[in-house]
């Protein structure tokens, strides 16, 4: 057994570490044996003695995530592993060494086995966004690993917004600020399926560039020729390019953010100049609202709407508003693409609320496909909470 400080469960609370699940709450927290501090990796142990897993500690509501559930005894030795796990997924999934694509997640949470971890790979350069303190404390160590692994020009810490919103008390303690960990930035572009869009990952939104729609974007081009294509929230236009490569006839970008409808612009002038493209810069619900224009095809993307699930029902209330709106404005015969990424918003919800907007819109809609992130964000089986996209794609009668 190791010299690490233990969490002993109360009996019976062992049970969802048995079946893999990586969360464990303070209410089956029966006592902590050792000196513990914020983020220290700790043993965890039943009511009956039996070593469980291996996760990082915090005293909150969610106090353990852990990530393994086999004794870990290097933790360096076990983490340079699993970004070599990680990094092999990504190379089965013909993803390194790709120069059609050179973007894309590279760990995705608990799904690549980092609780907490998120890193985004553009080119040459990654960025990462650390969401727990256990995580955050392991941060040069990872970063370093990484550069060495697949020579990457530099390592970007973008995690200090996110921290502060999930632990602010551990984050007044320190001088947080997003920075370079390893090296400096590379070419500042990726490469989406043969595209290029330039990635701002200092001043962009998450970590520059929403990777988790690769496939949808792509998914949306198969349904783009000849189309009238409305993107609402567009950031800097990936949907936007997709439909004109997809032969759209015209695209609408709208957001809320000048400086992404700027890169939306610039995006589909640098592919297709020729195109018939416009950028408003508006909420989405006021455009929806005001315009007196039918599209044949609807992207609509919103942030989440909820983060908690104590913001569940307005959320699903506003989702089910937003594709109202959608639905008034779709042309007989057309298609919605809708998202949400709220993370406690199951898919079962989701269709629910969109169900009522059909409902209401009084439209004959059918379900196409069931949209998802790409493989590159892979889920825990045994960690459900770890899908956060979904979307349908509607046929609009
Ligand atoms: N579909 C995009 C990602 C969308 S992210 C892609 O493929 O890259 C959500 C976007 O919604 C952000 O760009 C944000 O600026 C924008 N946004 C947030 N609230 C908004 C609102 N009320 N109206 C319009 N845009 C909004």
């Amino acid at each position: 057994m190791s010299e690490r400080p233990q969490v002993i469960l109360k009996s019976g609370r062992e049970r969802s570490v048995l079946r893999f699940h990586p969360w464990i709450f303070s209410g089956g927290i029966e006592r902590v044996v050792g000196k513990v501090a914020e983020g220290d990796t700790v043993d965890v142990i039943s009511a009956a003695k039996e070593f469980l897993g291996v996760g990082h500690f915090y005293d909150q509501s969610l106090s353990v995530r852990l990530f393994a559930f086999a004794p870990v005894a290097d933790e360096s030795e076990f983490w340079t592993q699993r970004l070599a796990d990680a990094i092999k997924l990504r190379s089965d999934l013909k993803l390194i060494g790709n120069p059609e694509t050179t973007m894309f997640r590279l760990i995705n949470g608990e799904g690549d086995g980092f609780p907490g971890l998120v890193v985004d790979l553009y080119g040459q350069t990654a960025v990462m966004q650390c969401h727990t303190p256990g995580i955050y404390r392991q941060r040069l160590f990872l970063a370093e690993q990484l550069q060495q692994l697949l020579s990457l020009s530099g390592v970007y810490d973008k995690s200090a917004a996110a921290l502060r919103r999930t632990y602010p008390d551990f984050c007044k303690t320190l001088n947080l600020e997003n920075d370079w960990l390893v090296g400096s930035a590379g070419e500042s572009f990726g490469i989406e399926n043969g595209f290029r869009f330039q990635i701002d990952w200092v001043n962009g939104q998450k970590t520059g560039f929403f990777l988790d729609q690769r496939e949808n974007r792509r998914l949306l081009m198969q349904y783009s020729a000849g189309q009238k294509v409305l993107n609402c929230f567009s950031y800097t236009g990936g949907f936007s390019v997709f439909a004109f490569a997809g032969g759209a006839e015209s695209v609408t970008s709208v957001d809320s953010s000048q400086p992404a409808l700027d890169l939306a612009s610039a995006h589909v002038a640098e592919h297709f100049p020729q195109a018939q493209h416009q950028a408003v810069c508006i909420d989405c619900r006021d455009f929806l609202q005001k315009t007196s224009e039918k599209y044949s095809c609807i992207v609509l993307d919103p942030p989440p709407f909820a983060r908690s699930h104590k913001a569940l029902k307005p959320a699903l209330r506003a989702y089910q508003e937003l594709n109202q709106l959608a639905l008034n404005k779709l042309s007989p015969g057309g298609f919605l693409f809708t998202f949400s990424c709220s993370q406690p918003i199951s898919g079962a919800d989701f269709w629910e609320a969109v169900s009522r907007a059909a409902v209401n819109s009084r439209r004959k809609v059918r379900v196409i496909s069931r949209l998802h992130a790409g493989p590159d964000h892979p889920q825990s089986i045994f960690h459900p909470e770890g899908e956060y996209l979904k979307g349908l794609l509607l046929a609009v009668g």
